[in-house]
C-alpha cells in the first residue's frame, strides 16, 4: 500500500456532457483544493485529466469527481489508469483545448438562468446589472447557438462579439464562474437589446407597450415569441385575430412559481418541471377565477405555463409585473421565425413592436411541453432545454442510424454507440420551409455528432417527405433502407424511452399511420420487440369519406359511424340527429359516399372514433388545429363519473376487431335519453379504456405477455389514460408509459432508429408468442 507520502499520478477519461458546463473550473479547483499536481483540458471526446499527488488525496479526488461534478454535467462515464509521476512541482495547469480525433463529445442544451446570474442581474453594484445577456457556464445559451464542435467561442453565435478585458480575465481564470463559459459578455462588449431600432430603455419601453394592450415580437433562444398582457382581452384576442390562430391554447409566462399558482394549480412534480433547468411549458389545471384573458385558452381546463429562462424574460417580467402570454412567433401553422429579418417580414403585421438583439440563432428551437402524470413528466413535445442532450440506451447500435421519423411534428434521431440524439422539433413537414429546417438540421447533427449514417430507417407512408428524403438519400449513398411501420416505432419509442426491449402487448393509438394492408391504421394492438410485431387486434375499420377532409371535418367521420350496418340497425341513425341537421346540406351525400367507398379509404384509427363522438355529442363538427375534437372531448368529460360504454371484440382467426361502433351506439341511446353531455363523454373515455382493457386480456390469454406498452398521440388524453392504466393494473398488467420523448409523432423517430438496429442485428424470423393463424408477420 501506498504509505501517503509516495506521489502517485493518474490519468483521467470524462464522457459526457462535460464541455461548456464549467467541468474545467470544477476539476482545477477541486484538484489545488487538495494539493494536486497535474492538467485538464477538453477534446473531442470530452475531458482529460492528469493529477498527482498523495495516494489519499489522489483518492479523494477521484472519488469527489463524480459526486460533486457541476450541476450542468452529466457523467457517462470515468476512466482511470495509472501513469507515471512527472514530479514537476505542485502546479496545476488546464490544457489547450485539441479538435483532432473522433468527436464523441456532448454538446449540452439551452439552460435557464442560474441563481448565481439572478443574484448579480439585480445588483446595482455589478457590473453586468440588469444586462440581458448574463450567463455563465452553470446557465445560458447553447444549442441554439452551437454552429460547430469542438464548443468553443469562434464555433457559435458569439464569434462577432470581442471580450472586453474585464470578461477576459474571468474567461482565462480557472476559479471563476465563468471560466472558458463561451457565451460570456457583458454591456461593455455584450450583445446589445434593442426596442424598435431606437435609443430608448428598451425594457420599461417594452413592459410600456405590453401593459397598453399592444403586441410584442420578443427574440427568445430559438427564435421570436409573439407577446400581450395575459389578463388583457382584447390584446390576447387581437394576437389570436392576426396570428390566425382560432383556437389552439396559448402559452403563458409567469414571473416564479408563486405568480404561476395563482394562474393554475402546481403539485410537486409539475413544479419540479417548472423550475428546472430546462423550463417547459408545463400544461397545468387552469385555476377557476384566474386572471387571464378567456382567448388565452379558449374552452380549455388547462393552462400551459412556463418559467422565465433567459435574463430578458427575467426583466421583462420585473417589469410589468404580472404573467405574459408568450407564443410562438409565426402565422398559424409556419414554423417559428427565427433569422432577424425573416421575423420582421413575417410578423410585421402581427407585432407592435420588436424587442430584439444582435446575437445569432443558429437553430430554430420551440419551447418544449410538457405534463405530469402519476408524479412523472410526460414530454409532449422535446425541443429546446432538452436538445440536443442524447438518449443513452442499455445496447449499443451496431451501425449509425438516421431515422427520419414521421410526418406531423416531425422529429428525427441521429444514433451512434448508446447514444440516441433525438432531434429539436422541426414541425410538420409540408412546406419548404420546415422541409429545409429537417434537412439542414439533420446535416447539423451529423457533423456536431460526427456521425456518418449507415442506415436510415424512415416510415412507410410513400408520400411523407421524411420518406421520400430517406429513400433519396439511401440511393444516392448506397446506404441501407430500413421501412418501419408507423405504430411499431410508437411502440418501440415507448420501448426505448422505458430502457426495454419486449416483447409486448403494444396499443398504438393515433390518428393516422400508413399499414401495410393499404388501409390506414391508428387502433392496434401489436404484439412487439423491437425486431418486429404481429397485429394482434385493432379498432374496426370504419371508411373515411373525403379521405383528408374526414380529419378536418369530425361530422363526416359521424356519418361514416352511422352508415355501419350495427348502427344503422339500432333505428338512431338517422336525419333527425342534431349532427346531420347541422351539416344537412352534405349529409345525405357523405353517407352514401362512405357506403358505396368512393373516395373513402378504410381506417382503424382511434383518433377517427374520437372524432366521431365529438361530433355526435355536439362538441365539434370540424376542427382547426390537429386533435382537437378530441382535446375538447376530454376537456368537457366529468371527472368524477366512472362507467363505461361497453364495447365488443370480434374474434376468430387472425387479428381481433375492436367495435367502436357500439360505444357510439351507447352514447346516441344516452344522448337521446337526456343524459348531460359532461357525462356522456366520460362514459365514452371509460369504454375506450375497457375496450384497451378488453383487447389487452385477449392477447394476454394468447400470448401470455404481461406487460402492456401505449403509444400514439391519443394517450395525451390524460382522462384516457389515467383511466386504461387503472383498469390494466387491476388485471396485474405492467403498464409502460412515455416520459422523455413524447407519445405522438415527435417520439416516432426514436422507435424508427432501435427497430433499425434490432432488425439489424438479430437473427431474422426471430418468433414472438402468440397467435399466428392468419395474421400477417410484417417485418419492418
Ligand atoms: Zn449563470
Ligand atoms: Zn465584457
Amino acid at each position: 500500500m501506498e504509505t501517503g507520502r509516495t506521489a502517485v499520478r493518474v490519468a483521467i477519461r470524462v464522457r459526457g456532457v462535460v464541455q461548456g458546463v464549467g467541468f474545467r473550473p470544477f476539476v482545477y479547483t477541486l484538484a489545488t483544493g487538495l494539493g494536486l499536481a497535474g492538467l485538464v483540458g477538453n477534446d473531442p471526446d470530452g475531458v482529460f485529466a492528469e493529477v498527482e499527488g498523495p495516494a489519499p488525496a489522489v483518492e479523494e479526488f477521484l472519488r469527489r469527481l463524480e459526486r460533486d461534478a457541476p450541476p450542468l454535467a452529466r457523467i457517462e462515464d470515468v476512466s482511470t489508469w495509472a501513469i507515471s509521476p512527472t514530479r514537476s512541482g505542485k502546479s496545476f495547469v488546464i490544457a489547450a483545448s485539441t479538435s483532432a480525433g473522433p468527436r464523441r463529445t456532448l454538446v449540452s442544451a439551452d439552460t435557464a438562468t442560474c441563481a448565481d446570474c439572478l443574484t448579480e442581474l439585480s445588483d446595482p453594484a455589478d457590473r453586468r446589472y440588469r444586462y440581458p445577456f448574463i450567463n455563465c457556464t452553470n446557465c445560458g445559451p447553447r444549442f441554439t447557438i452551437v454552429r460547430d464542435v469542438p464548443y468553443d467561442r469562434p464555433l457559435t453565435t458569439m464569434a462577432p462579439f470581442a471580450m472586453c478585458a474585464a470578461c477576459a480575465a474571468e474567461y482565462d481564470d480557472p476559479a471563476d464562474r465563468r471560466f472558458h463559459a463561451q457565451p460570456v459578455c457583458c454591456p461593455a462588449c455584450g450583445p446589445r437589446l434593442t426596442l424598435d431600432d431606437n435609443d430608448q430603455d428598451p425594457i420599461p419601453a417594452a413592459a410600456a407597450l405590453l401593459k397598453n394592450g399592444q403586441i410584442l415580437a420578443v427574440k427568445g433562444l430559438g427564435g421570436y415569441h409573439l407577446a400581450a398582457d395575459a389578463a388583457c382581452e382584447p390584446a390576447v384576442a387581437a394576437l389570436r385575430a392576426r396570428k390566425h390562430r382560432e383556437d389552439k391554447p396559448f402559452a403563458v409566462m409567469a414571473m416564479d412559481l408563486a405568480a404561476a399558482s395563482d394562474l393554475a394549480e402546481i403539485d410537486a412534480t409539475a413544479a419540479a418541471l417548472l423550475t428546472s433547468p430546462a423550463r417547459p411549458i408545463v400544461l397545468l389545471p387552469h385555476r377557476a377565477g384566474a386572471n387571464v384573458a378567456r382567448a388565452a385558452a379558449p374552452g380549455n381546463r388547462q393552462l400551459g405555463i412556463m418559467l422565465p429562462y433567459t435574463p430578458l424574460h427575467h426583466l421583462l417580467l420585473a417589469s410589468t409585473d404580472s404573467p405574459i402570454v408568450l407564443t410562438s412567433g409565426n402565422v398559424s401553422d409556419e414554423p417559428i421565425a427565427y433569422r432577424d429579418d425573416e421575423a420582421r417580414e413575417r410578423l410585421k403585421d402581427i407585432a407592435d413592436g420588436f424587442l430584439t438583439h444582435d446575437r445569432a440563432i443558429h437553430v430554430r428551437t420551440d419551447d418544449s411541453v410538457a405534463r405530469t402524470f402519476r408524479g412523472r413528466p410526460m414530454l409532449v413535445r422535446r425541443s429546446r432545454g432538452y436538445v440536443p442532450e442524447p438518449l443513452t440506451l442499455d445496447s449499443s447500435f451496431p451501425r449509425p442510424v438516421l431515422a427520419c421519423g414521421a410526418e406531423l411534428k416531425n422529429t428525427f434521431c441521429l444514433a451512434q454507440g448508446r447514444h440516441a440524439f433525438v432531434s429539436h422539433h422541426v414541425g410538420d413537414l409540408e412546406n419548404a420551409e420546415t422541409l429545409r429546417s429537417f434537412t439542414e438540421g439533420i446535416a447539423h447533427f451529423c457533423r456536431l455528432f460526427d456521425i456518418e449514417p449507415q442506415v436510415v430507417a424512415h416510415d412507410l407512408h410513400p408520400e411523407y417527405l421524411s420518406t421520400k428524403y430517406a429513400l433519396d438519400l439511401a440511393d444516392a449513398e448506397d446506404l441501407d433502407l430500413v421501412g418501419v411501420q408507423h405504430h411499431h416505432a410508437h411502440i418501440a419509442s415507448c420501448l426505448a424511452d422505458n430502457g426495454e426491449s419486449g416483447p409486448v402487448i403494444g396499443v398504438a393509438f393515433d390518428g393516422t399511420g400508413y399499414g401495410p394492408d393499404g388501409t390506414i391504421w391508428g387502433g392496434e394492438f401489436l404484439l412487439a420487440d423491437l425486431a418486429g410485431y404481429e397485429r394482434g387486434g385493432h379498432l374496426a375499420p370504419v371508411p373515411m369519406p373525403g379521405g383528408a377532409a374526414a380529419i378536418r371535418q369530425p361530422w363526416r367521420m359521424a356519418a361514416a359511424y352511422l352508415g355501419d350496418a350495427a348502427l344503422a340497425n339500432t333505428g338512431l341513425a338517422n336525419t333527425g340527429l342534431p349532427v346531420a341537421k347541422r351539416n344537412a346540406d352534405r349529409w345525405a351525400a357523405v353517407v352514401a359516399m362512405a357506403a358505396k367507398g368512393v373516395n373513402s379509404p378504410l381506417t382503424s384509427s382511434a383518433g377517427r372514433l374520437f372524432d366521431a363522438a365529438a361530433a355526435l355529442l355536439g362538441v365539434r363538427d370540424t376542427i382547426n388545429y390537429e386533435g382537437q375534437a378530441a382535446i375538447e372531448l376530454e376537456q368537457l368529460a366529468e371527472p368524477a363519473a366512472a362507467e363505461a360504454y361497453p364495447a365488443g371484440l370480434e374474434t376468430g382467426e387472425g387479428p381481433f376487431q375492436a367495435r367502436g361502433s357500439d360505444l357510439l351506439h351507447a352514447l346516441l341511446a344516452d344522448r337521446t335519453g337526456g343524459v348531460p353531455a359532461p357525462l356522456i363523454a366520460a362514459r365514452f373515455h371509460h369504454g375506450v379504456a375497457a375496450l384497451i382493457e378488453a383487447g389487452c386480456l385477449h392477447l394476454r390469454d394468447q400470448s401470455g405477455l404481461g406487460t402492456v406498452a401505449l403509444s400514439g398521440g391519443v394517450f395525451q388524453n390524460t382522462f384516457l389514460l389515467h383511466a386504461a392504466v387503472t383498469r390494466l393494473e387491476a388485471h396485474g398488467f405492467r403498464v409502460l408509459l412515455h416520459s422523455r420523448v413524447p407519445c405522438n409523432d415527435g417520439g416516432i423517430s426514436l422507435g424508427q432508429a432501435v427497430v433499425a438496429a434490432a432488425s439489424k442485428s438479430s437473427a431474422a424470423g426471430r418468433r414472438l408468442a402468440g397467435p399466428r393463424s392468419g395474421s400477417r408477420r410484417t417485418g419492418s
